[in-house]
């Protein structure tokens, strides 16, 4: 061998030198902010915080132009937990799929996908036009031996994501994710699970005794009142004695439904007993809660009800009403002022009764003075 072919081969191994280094210190910082990532995406409690840390912490933590989630969906589990959670960028960056078949022609053994995308499989992987994708990993998302979505790491680097190097730890992420995913859906649809009742969709009594002390906590701090509606459903028993109680179970199923679509969302709808519902209403002053109480009665007396056999009927409610202004009493504890806040709305409704039901009662919030020590007792 001359010693110009030698001195080119040792240019040649110098070259490949260099880039194996540089590829050691670029995968050691990967492995570092990777197992940073993993703590963080373990101590994820919620599926929007979790989403945020892929689709936008993922792309600064490991110097990505793109990452791009599909999720398999098909009982809309996961879609239910993120009402109020906006992706990044455009809607393109999360999708949900009912079907398995756009995952299946991905990666049609489970294998994940490495290397420079084939112009199809980027566009169908990276929706999203103006992010440069010079090479990728495309991640299998498994449980159970059954594919639950598809991670996307793009980077504008050619040699980022190469054929001929093992990704083991990329492989592990998505193992990761793919639990992480699993278990936030579960935990957060267990959670709503065990707070709502079951016949009617709204929130249960327990769900909404937290629910209060929360608001009041919330209306504390704002300085604004809170409003407790509570309201019963009129000669409910002979509703069940005429029609069955099969019909009184629809009966009450519809007016969860009912109430759930007339009233906000910041509103909390519970049923507190069995044919009794009680709401909060944030921010609302004595006359509009009086107003919304009306509305609600007037509406659910012209609501036509059917029994097994189709014949129509109609109902009444009598409605309580009470407010608080929890800055003005700052010594009550919140949970003594959830219960007279109750207590009171409960106190209205019997009012509302006892002057011949279907009609809206108020009663005001007891401002109670510190009870005296009598001191005759004594
Ligand atoms: P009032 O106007 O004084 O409120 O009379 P009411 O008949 O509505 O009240 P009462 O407390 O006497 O009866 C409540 C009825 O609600 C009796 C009970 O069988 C019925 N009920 C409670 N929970 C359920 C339920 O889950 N399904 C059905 N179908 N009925 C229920
Ligand atoms: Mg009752
Ligand atoms: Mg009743």
């Amino acid at each position: 061998m001359g010693l110009n072919s030698l001195e080119k081969e040792n240019q040649e191994l110098k070259r490949t030198l260099r880039l194996i280094v540089s590829k050691a210190e670029r995968n050691e910082s990967i492995l570092n902010s990777f197992f940073e990532v993993e703590l963080r995406l373990l101590s994820c409690g919620r599926l929007s915080e979790l989403l945020e840390l892929i689709l936008v912490d993922f792309k600064a933590l490991f110097r990505l132009s793109s990452v791009n989630l599909i999720l398999f969906d098909p009982e809309h589990a996961a879609r239910s937990l993120l009402d109020e959670y906006v992706p990044p960028a455009t809607g393109n960056t999360l999708r949900f799929v009912q079907s398995q078949r756009l995952l299946k022609s991905i990666y049609p053994n489970q294998k994940m996908i490495i290397g420079t995308p084939s112009s199809a499989l980027k566009s169908e992987a990276f929706p999203v036009a103006d992010s440069p994708v010079a090479s990728c990993a495309l991640l299998p998302l498994i449980r159970q031996n059954c594919l639950i979505g598809s991670l996307h790491l793009g980077s504008s680097d050619a040699s980022r994501y190469t054929e001929h190097v093992r990704y083991d730890y990329i492989q592990h992420l998505a193992s990761v994710v793919s639990v992480c995913i699993e278990n936030c859906i579960n935990q957060e649809n267990l959670h709503r699970l065990s707070s709502i009742d079951m016949l009617t969709k709204v929130h249960n009594r327990r769900s909404f005794e937290e629910e209060i002390v929360r608001e009041l906590s919330r209306a504390s701090r704002s300085a604004h009142s809170l409003a407790c509606l509570f309201i019963d459903l009129d000669h409910f028993k002979m509703v069940n004695d005429t029609y069955g109680h099969q019909t009184g179970d629809r009966v009450l199923r519809t007016v969860g439904l009912f109430l759930n679509k007339q009233l906000r969302k910041t509103d909390t709808i519970a049923r507190y007993g069995g044919e009794e519902f009680a709401i909060l209403l944030p921010n609302c002053d004595k006359e509009r809660a009086l107003s919304i109480a009306e509305t609600l009665r007037k509406k659910l007396a012209s609501l036509i009800f059917r029994d097994e056999l189709s014949r129509p009927f109609r109902m009444t409610t009598s409605i309580g009403v009470s407010l608080c202004h929890p800055e003005k009493n700052p010594t009550t504890k919140l949970e003594d002022m959830a219960y007279q806040l109750i207590q009171a709305a409960d106190k209205a409704v019997y009012n509302s009764k006892d002057s011949g039901r279907n009609q809206v009662a108020f009663m005001p919030f007891p401002h109670l003075e510190a009870p005296k020590i009598q001191a005759d007792l004594y």
